[in-house]
């Protein structure tokens, strides 16, 4: 007998453990571990992993399993292996772990088909009358056939494929494109017969003299630099015809890149990338912290060592945050790399993630650039992981598993004796004491190329400017150098923090902040009642008349979102031209990438938006950075937060005189003596460093203590309290004294949605018996939990406290 162990798609206590089926004997070549399944679970039939083959089980009386959901594994052992140390380390369901690690494509509805990919000859006859005439047969059809074990060697061969086709109800977006029905030789004749003057639409012709498929419209006339008059005239004369047009695919997928060589490298880039290429050709797992200030030539030995990696035929994953993920950015990879990068970012559909991420499990690339999913990359031969702005907080997942990207990086790193590069000009407080630690080997670049200055940084004092009599929202000084920089044609960046759009209501004397009462949240100013309203807990107030802490008149609503600025700028320079990016402007695919083309051609002289244009910009004609307000960010209660502010106000700032013009930056802000604010001015992250790592070992904060956050919430304040209290005694129970457990406590944010929040928060340094005890919990009130009634999260190394 054959017996395949499976974990079941059903997440709960009871079936968080491998089940034993009968592999039927048509089937025994068939089913291996890492396939989809499934088998029969009680009354019903569901989906489930093959995490192992073996003889014999343990078990008496065992099902058989139905079919197999694939026809190759789609994880390998060493995810499988992965999806278990996951389990562990994140407190998941096995099902979750393995299931994060797959693509949306397959999580979502498909249909599965089996397509034959070459002209073969000699396909064996029974495949052949499987197939029939057609080219693609249903999955359901291959099952049926009983020959699914052939299938599997046709499908090791090439010679058949297995294809996804999600059902998405994505609109299919539809634009003009221009195109010619005459040949060659009369579009030849056509250009003779134009007019001399007519130089531009000669230019056009001679584009379609060498194209060969249509082209949208608006790529042509920005390819060519002409107005669509021209095209225009074309189309009159018949030269030329319009026809709409589907277009769909990546954004990224259909350019040209071109092609790249690697630069000589400085000294100071010499220095950082020798350890590196030593232990890639050493074939031996060290994690390396490339500290690097914004410019100092990071992502030039990031493709280098890429570049070592495949020349041993090995394979590399490259993270970056999701809104770094911009073409600039993957066009420095692909330029060097070609078609032998994937990339793996939000703005492809579930499909075309599928079709990427098909190309790394079929060896057709070598190369994956994505978000923090992209760590699950299916590559068998890994020889380097870089993870660029490793100090972002988006590598965290914040849904289960609560997977830290940098974690399972170096988890794999050290699997598959590969080096982990983390890059950062700011890095977490984390990596820098593990760096300085040894624990990960520390590379310094503190220059700039060719020693360019960082741009130099003035803080403007807001409250200054009101007691000078200035009420606008922007400075005297930062309004003089934008004219300036109008005068001169250079670029300026204008920067509002994250929750800029929210408007507060703030003091303008001394900064105080109207928070909720019930939600230690700062209010937000609704202007078509006049009223503070608190998003949390629906808690509503007028907006006082003086503030209650100084008595000062000057309290009013603050944080004008982007949209308020972009008003008040046409008004005073109304001869600006002014590119919005924010959420509002940004949410359509590839609106983004169109902003930014705009903006780098010289459609605009002032980009102003939120955080996402913090990060990437490299744009030569940028000389001014302003930052509209700094303190937002200041306010949050979270221990993490001036780490948070230094780290963005440093990569704003960097957007600066990146290349031959100098650049200068404007930090205005109500609390300049903050050390974050100060600090990042000087772009001093030593500093930074020594004073917020005193901050954190006397609060008793990582990096000098682990933290594990359990939070508990029901629609009950009294039940929620209880069991907060229960869970607290319990765990308190179970920790040596050196560890610190704080609860009940209601959360920062005590009620979200009429559930009343508690948390306990757990700060140590070793606690084997940590996890053990904080999983007892969640099966403990996994009944409750499955009612709906309650919910208990457990975050280990939180990142969002609230
Ligand atoms: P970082 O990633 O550290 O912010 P970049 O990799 O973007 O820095 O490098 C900044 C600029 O310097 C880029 O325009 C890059 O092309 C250029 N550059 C990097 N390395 C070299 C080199 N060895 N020689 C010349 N130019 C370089
Ligand atoms: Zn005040
Ligand atoms: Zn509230």
């Amino acid at each position: 007998m054959t017996i395949a162990s499976v974990i079941v798609d059903v997440p709960a206590k009871q079936t968080d453990r491998p089940f034993d089926y009968v592999i039927p004997d048509h089937l025994v070549e068939v089913v291996k571990p890492g396939m989809r399944v499934i088998v029969p679970f009680g009354p019903r039939k569901i989906q489930g992993f093959v995490i192992a083959v073996k003889p014999e089980s343990d078990f008496g009386k065992l099902k058989e399993l139905i079919e197999p959901m694939d026809i190759t594994p789609i994880l390998n052992q060493e995810l499988l292996a992965l999806g278990e140390w996951l389990t562990y380390e994140t407190l998941c369901y096995k099902i979750s772990a393995f299931q994060v690690m797959l693509p949306a494509a397959l999580k979502a509805k498909y249909e599965k088909k089996l397509k034959l990919s070459a002209e073969e000859t000699n396909l064996p006859a029974e495949i052949r009358a499987v197939l029939g005439l057609d080219e693609m047969i249903p999955w359901e059809e291959a099952v049926k056939s009983g020959c699914l074990n052939l299938l599997q060697k046709e499908v090791a061969n090439g010679t058949v494929e297995i294809i996804y086709e999600v059902k998405e109800r994505v609109k299919k977006k539809k634009l003009k494109h221009i195109w010619t029905n005459r040949s060659k030789q009369q579009l030849a004749a056509e250009k003779e017969n134009l007019p001399v003057q007519a130089a531009k639409q000669k230019e056009v012709i001679d584009f379609f003299l060498q194209a060969d498929a249509p082209v949208e419209l608006r790529k042509l006339l920005s390819e060519l630099g002409i107005s669509s008059s021209t095209i225009k005239g074309l189309l009159q004369k018949g030269i030329l015809e319009e026809k709409e047009m589907e277009v769909y695919r990546d954004p990224f997928g259909e350019r040209v890149f071109s092609h790249t060589e690697p630069l000589p490298l400085t000294a100071d880039q010499q220095k950082a990338i020798t350890p590196i290429l030593e232990t890639i050709k050493e074939i031996k797992h060290q994690t390396f912290l490339l500290y690097g200030v914004t410019g100092s030539g990071k992502t030039e030995i990031y493709l280098q060592s890429i570049q070592k990696v495949l020349q041993q035929g090995r394979e590399a994953i490259v993270l970056v945050p999701e809104i770094s993920l911009t073409p600039q950015m993957v066009k420095r990879f692909k330029g060097r790399f070609g078609n032998a990068v994937a990339v793996l970012h939000s703005g492809l559909s579930a499909g075309e993630k599928y079709d990427e991420w098909r190309k790394i499990q079929k060896r057709e690339v070598k190369v994956v650039v994505g978000a923090r999913s992209a760590i699950f990359a299916p590559f068998e031969n890994l020889g380097i992981i870089i993870i660029d702005e490793e100090h972002e907080t988006s590598y965290k997942q914040e849904d289960n598993p609560r997977y830290h990207a940098r974690n399972v990086a170096i988890k794999r790193g050290a699997t598959h004796q590969c080096p982990v590069v983390l890059g950062s000009a700011t890095p977490s407080l984390e990596s820098f004491a593990r760096a300085q630690k040894g624990v990960y080997t520390l590379l310094s670049m503190p220059n700039r190329m060719n020693n360019q200055a960082l741009p130099g940084v003035e803080i403007i004092d807001m409250r200054e400017e009101l007691r000078e009599g200035n009420r606008s929202m922007f400075s005297r000084l930062l309004l003089e150098k934008i004219e300036d920089r109008l005068e001169k044609k250079e670029q300026i960046v204008l920067f509002l923090n994250k929750r800029g759009h929210s408007s507060f209501v703030m003091c303008r004397d001394c900064g105080y902040v109207v928070n909720c009462p019930n939600c230690d949240i700062s209010l937000t100013y609704h202007r078509a009642n006049q009223r503070m309203k608190c998003h949390y807990c629906g808690y509503e107030a007028h907006v006082p008349n003086s503030c209650p802490e100084c008595s000062s008149e000057h309290i009013r609503y603050f944080g004008t979102g982007t949209q308020k600025v972009e008003e008040e700028l046409v008004k005073i320079l109304p001869h600006a031209k002014v590119i919005r990016m924010d959420v509002d402007t940004t949410s359509r695919k590839g609106s983004h990438e169109k902003l930014l083309d705009q903006f780098q051609e010289g459609h605009a002289d002032i980009l102003l938006g939120t955080q996402m244009i913090a990060k990437g910009l490299d744009f030569p004609n940028i000389t001014l950075v302003g930052v509209l307000s700094a303190d937002t960010m200041l306010h949050l209660p979270d221990f993490r937060s001036s780490e948070k502010t230094f780290q963005l106000l440093t990569q704003v700032s960097g957007r600066a005189g990146r290349h031959e013009k100098e650049g200068e930056v404007i930090i205005q802000t109500y609390t300049p003596e903050h050390y974050s604010v100060e600090l990042a001015g000087e772009q001093d992250f030593d500093r930074f460093y020594e004073k917020e790592m005193m901050v954190r070992k006397i609060h008793k904060y990582p990096p000098f203590y682990y933290i594990s956050l359990i939070t508990v919430s029901h629609e009950e304040l009294m039940k929620t309290v209880s069991i907060t209290e229960k869970i607290t005694a319990y765990i308190r129970s179970r920790l040596s004294n050196e560890a610190i457990c704080l609860g009940p406590v209601a959360s920062p944010i005590p009620r979200i949605n009429n559930r009343y929040r508690y948390q306990c928060l757990i700060k140590y340094k070793r606690e084997p018996e940590l996890n053990l005890a904080m999983k007892k919990i969640l099966d403990q009130y996994q009944q409750e939990i499955s009612l709906g009634g309650l919910q208990i999260s457990v975050d280990v190394n939180p990142y969002i406290l609230m």
